[in-house]
Parts: C-alpha cells; structure tokens; sequence
C-alpha cells in the first residue's frame, strides 16, 4: 500500500483534522514531497516510505508520517491525512 497519496502541489495538509503548521514561520502552506528510501535489512527487501513537506513561506523541510490505520473498532481502514489544493 501506498501511503498518502499526496500531490506535490502547493496545499494545507491535515492531520486526523490538525492542520500542519511550519515549526519555523507557523505558515500552514506546503507542497508534499514522496520519498523512497531503501531499508537495507537481511531479508526486509521493502521501500520505506517517507514523506517531507516543505514550507512554501520559509523552505523548511518538515518531515511527518502517515499515521492512517486500520481502526479494529469500527473495521475501517483510517485516512488521517487530507490535503487541500490551495
Ligand atoms: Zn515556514
């Protein structure tokens, strides 16, 4: 599975509803960075995603996960994070 999903467009990206904010500037717009990086473990042959944000105002790279999950509870998979375009 694919994590996030996101585009690499200037947007507002939420987190289970909390909207991102530059630690640097407390700027919310940022443009979505997908990056791919090799876990080089004995018989973990996987692609660790990896996502980065990079603040539009300041260019300060804030890196964050994708806590989307598998809700037992309700048996329904979780998109915690929403990106919207600005
Ligand atoms: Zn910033």
């Amino acid at each position: 599975m694919t994590i996030s999903n996101l585009q690499e467009v200037k947007s507002r990206i939420t987190v289970f509803g909390q909207p991102m904010i530059c630690r640097g500037c407390s700027h919310e717009v940022f443009i979505p960075y997908e990056l791919y990086i090799n876990v080089e473990k004995p018989g973990i042959g996987c692609l660790y995603a990896h996502d980065i944000a990079i603040c539009q105002n300041c260019g300060e790279a804030r890196h964050f996960s994708d806590p989307s999950d598998f809700d037992n509870e309700k048996g329904i998979f979780v998109w915690a994070l929403r990106q919207y375009v600005c």
